[in-house]
C-alpha cells in the first residue's frame, strides 16, 4: 500500500507516524512546502516573547529523525499542486520549480489554513505581517530586532493576537489591538470578553474596539494603520491575525466537495467526497456535535485526534468515527487564563436556540489557604432538560482542568445536573469541598426549578425599572464603594426588618457582590410571598465589569492608558528620594482572594487604624484593584505611592 500524506505539521506528521505504526509495510511518502515539519506551532508566540528561549525546542522533530525513525520518505520544500483522480497520482512541485508525478492508493490532506490578508492599501508595505509557521516567525523576530521596534498594532483580538500582545509586551513594545468586533475574544460572551479587556488596559495595552482598518502607509521608517473612522496610529510593525481561511486549493483541483462552511467536507471516517482521498485539521469542516451545522474549528487537538482516526481508516478499512469537535479552547493573556467550551450565549442567540445562561463566581481554591484566585464560570444550558451548551471561564489557576471537565459533559451531551455529580480532587491548596464546577451546576438548578430565577446584567441594563425595586443586599460599605444606579440598600441581614419598605405589587431585583446574597435575599421575599423576584446573575462583579466595558467603547477615543498600569511606579524623583530614605512602619495586608471591593475595605480599614505618614504595602488578586485603588486613594487624599 502506498500512502501520500500533504502537510508535515500536527495533522500530518501525526497521521504519518500512526501510519507506519499500522503497516509497517507499506511506502509512505510526507509531502511539505514549508523547511521543516511537526513543530511546534502553538509555541510560535512564546518564541518571538523570549518565553522560550531556543529557536532548536521549537522543533518536536526533524525531516531527518522523522524519516529514519518512521522509515517515511519525508519531502520537504515540495508542494503537492495537483491531484488527479481517475490515474491516482498527484503532481508535487520542488524548490527548483521541478514538477514531478507520484501515484497513491491513499491520500491524505492536511494542508492546515492561511491566514486572512485583505486587499487593503499598503498591505504588503515592509513591517506588515501574519503569523502562521516558522518563516513567518523568523521574519517578525529578525525584524523587532533589527529594526529596535518599539510600537506594534496588532489588528484582531482573537486568541493568537492576544498571545502575540502579551508576549510583544513583555519584549518591551508598546502594543495597540484594533478589533472590528465590540470585544476581544469573539468565542466568549461580552461580560466574560470584559475581564479580559479590562487586564490589557491595566497591562498598558491600547485597545481599539469596533474599529476597523481601511489600510496602511509608509512614511519615512514608520507604519502608519488607518482606520474606517479617520483615526490613523503610527507604528512600527503590524501583525495581521484577523483569522485564517482552510486551505482547500489542492483539494479543488480533486473536485473534492467542498462544504457550506467552506472547509474541505469529509464523512465520519474522514474520507473526502472523493474515494481513497482522506482530510483532517484545520481545512476541513465536520459537524457541530451540539447544532449538528457543519463549522470549522482551528485547534490542534481535533487535527491531532482526526489523525490518528484516519491513519487506522485508511490502513484498517472504515472502522473508526469522529464524533466532531465542540471548540475547546484555553490562552494565557497576561496574568489572566481565558478558556471556553461549546457554545457561548450569543451564538445560542444568533443560531436561535432556546438556552439560559448563569455566572458564578468562585475562588480557585479554598479562600482559607493563600493564594486563593478569583475565577469566573459562565455556563449556557437548556431552559427545560438541563443540557449543557457551553461554558467560559476566566481566572488565574485552575481555570483549564475546569472547563476540560466541562467540555467531556458537554461531549457527552450531559446536563447542568452532570456539573454536580463530578467527583473532583478536594484538598485546600487545589480547590474547594463544593468546586467551582459544581457550584456552576447547583446555581443552574435553582435557575431551572425557579428557586432563582435570574436577570442577566444585559437583560437589567435594558429593563424598565419605572415599576421595580432594586435592592443592594451587600453591607453598607461595600455600597459605599459604587452601587447600580438607583439601588436601595437593605443588607441580607437586615432585610427580614425592613419588608414594609418592599413594594409586593412591583417587580423586586436583588443583587449583591457575586450573586450568593441576592438568591438568599430572594429566598427570604419569596417565602415571604413575594412574588416576582429577580437576582442579577453574577452580581454587581459582572454588572460592573461589563457596563465599563460599555462606557470603554463609548469613551475610548478620550481614553489614555493609565500611567500606573501596575508596571510602572507613580514616583516622582522626590518621592522616589522619601521611597529610599523611607524607615517608618509599613503595614502588610494580605487581600488575595478577596472580590472587589474586598480589597479596598481591607485597605481603608488599615488606613483608618494607622498613623499619619506611615505606609501599607497591599497583595490583591482581584483584576480591577488597581484602577479602585487608584481612584480611592485619589478621592481620599492618600497617596499611592506604586
Ligand atoms: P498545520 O499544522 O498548519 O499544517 C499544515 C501544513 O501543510 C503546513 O506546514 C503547510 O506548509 C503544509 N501545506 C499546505 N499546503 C501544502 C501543499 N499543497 N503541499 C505541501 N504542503 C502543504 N491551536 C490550539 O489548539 N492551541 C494553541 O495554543 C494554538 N496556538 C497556535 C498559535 C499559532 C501561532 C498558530 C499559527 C496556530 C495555533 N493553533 C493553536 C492552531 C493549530 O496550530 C492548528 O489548529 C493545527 O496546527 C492544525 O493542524 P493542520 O495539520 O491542519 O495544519
Amino acid at each position: 500500500m502506498k500512502y501520500i500524506i500533504i502537510g508535515g505539521v500536527a495533522g500530518g506528521a501525526t497521521a504519518a507516524a500512526r501510519t507506519r505504526r499500522n503497516d509497517e509495510n507499506g511506502e509512505i511518502i510526507l509531502i511539505e512546502k514549508g523547511e521543516y515539519i511537526s513543530y511546534a506551532n502553538c509555541g510560535l508566540p512564546y518564541y518571538i516573547g523570549g518565553v522560550i528561549d531556543n529557536r532548536e525546542k521549537l522543533f518536536v522533530q526533524t525531516p531527518a529523525t522523522f524519516g529514519k525513525r518512521f522509515n517515511i520518505d519525508v519531502r520537504v520544500k515540495n508542494e503537492a499542486i495537483r491531484i488527479d483522480t481517475a490515474h491516482h497520482t498527484i503532481a508535487i512541485r520542488q524548490s527548483d520549480g521541478v514538477v514531478y508525478n507520484e501515484t497513491y492508493d491513499k491520500l491524505l490532506l492536511s494542508p492546515g489554513a492561511s491566514p486572512v490578508k485583505p486587499p487593503l492599501e499598503g498591505i504588503d508595505n515592509e513591517g506588515i505581517f501574519t503569523l502562521r509557521n516558522v518563516k513567518d516567525t523568523d521574519h517578525i523576530k529578525n525584524f523587532i530586532s533589527n529594526k529596535k521596534i518599539k510600537r506594534a498594532v496588532i489588528v484582531g483580538a482573537g486568541f493568537i493576537g492576544l498571545e502575540m500582545a502579551e508576549n510583544l509586551h513583555n519584549a518591551g513594545i508598546e502594543v495597540s489591538i484594533v478589533e472590528m468586533a465590540n470585544q476581544v475574544m469573539s468565542p466568549l460572551d461580552y461580560s466574560m470578553a470584559a475581564y479580559v479587556q479590562q487586564e490589557l488596559l491595566q497591562k498598558g495595552v491600547k485597545l481599539y474596539l469596533e474599529k476597523s482598518v481601511s489600510g496602511f502607509r509608509k512614511i519615512d521608517e514608520q507604519l502608519q494603520v488607518m482606520l474606517k473612522s479617520g483615526e490613523t496610529i503610527d507604528t512600527d510593525m503590524v501583525l495581521l491575525s484577523i483569522g485564517v481561511r482552510a486551505e482547500t486549493t489542492l483539494a479543488k483541483t480533486a473536485d473534492v466537495k467542498i462544504g457550506e462552511a467552506g472547509g474541505i467536507w469529509v464523512d465520519e471516517y474522514l474520507q473526502t467526497s472523493v474515494q481513497d482521498i482522506y482530510a483532517v485539521g484545520d481545512a476541513i469542516e465536520f459537524p457541530h456535535p451540539v447544532t449538528h451545522k457543519p463549522w470549522l474549528n482551528f485547534l490542534a487537538n481535533p487535527a491531532n485526534r482526526q489523525a490518528r482516526i484516519v491513519a487506522d481508516n485508511m490502513v484498517f478499512g472504515h472502522n473508526t468515527t469522529y464524533e466532531g469537535a465542540i471548540g475547546t479552547a484555553i490562552a494565557k493573556v497576561f496574568d489572566m487564563t481565558v478558556a471556553s467550551t461549546g457554545l457561548a450565549a450569543k451564538r445560542l442567540k444568533q443560531m436561535d436556540i432556546n438556552y439560559c445562561s448563569s455566572v458564578t463566581h468562585s475562588a480557585s481554591h479554598a479562600g482559607y489557604y493563600p493564594g486563593a484566585m478569583p475565577m469566573t464560570i459562565k455556563i449556557t444550558f437548556d431552559p427545560q432538560s438541563g443540557r449543557l451548551f457551553g461554558a467560559q471561564c476566566i481566572g488565574h489557576e485552575g481555570v483549564d482542568k475546569r472547563i476540560d471537565q466541562i467540555s467531556v459533559i458537554i461531549k457527552n451531551e450531559g446536563t447542568i445536573y452532570d456539573l454536580m455529580k463530578l467527583e473532583q480532587t478536594y484538598a485546600p491548596p487545589f480547590s474547594s469541598a463544593k468546586d467551582p464546577v459544581a457550584i456552576a451546576g447547583y446555581v443552574a438548578g435553582n435557575i431551572i426549578n425557579g428557586t432563582m430565577p435570574v436577570i442577566t446584567w444585559r437583560d437589567f441594563y435594558k429593563a424598565d425599572l419605572s415599576d421595580a425595586m432594586l435592592i443592594d443586599t451587600r453591607t453598607q460599605e461595600e455600597y459605599s464603594f459604587g452601587a447600580i444606579g438607583g439601588a436601595v440598600n437593605i443588607p441580607l441581614d437586615e432585610l427580614r426588618e425592613h419588608l414594609d419598605e418592599i413594594p409586593r405589587d412591583k417587580t423586586i431585583y436583588v443583587y449583591c457582590a457575586v450573586g450568593l446574597r441576592g438568591y438568599l435575599a430572594q429566598r427570604i421575599l419569596m417565602g415571604r410571598g413575594y412574588k416576582n423576584v429577580s437576582n442579577i446573575s453574577g452580581g454587581y462583579k459582572t454588572y460592573s465589569t461589563a457596563i465599563a466595558a460599555l462606557k470603554y467603547l463609548e469613551n475610548q477615543n478620550s481614553f489614555s492608558v493609565p500611567e500606573n498600569n501596575l508596571q510602572k511606579s507613580l514616583l516622582t524623583s522626590d518621592d522616589a528620594q522619601s521611597e529610599l530614605t523611607y524607615t517608618g512602619t509599613i503595614h502588610k495586608i494580605d487581600a488575595c482572594g478577596l472580590q472587589c471591593p474586598g480589597p479596598v475595605m481591607k485597605m481603608k480599614k488599615t488606613i483608618d487604624s494607622i498613623t499619619e505618614g506611615e505606609r501599607i504595602q497591599i497583595t490583591a488578586t482581584d483584576a480591577g484593584f488597581a484602577r479602585d485603588a487608584e481612584a480611592w486613594c485619589r478621592t481620599t487624599g492618600n497617596k499611592l505611592i506604586s
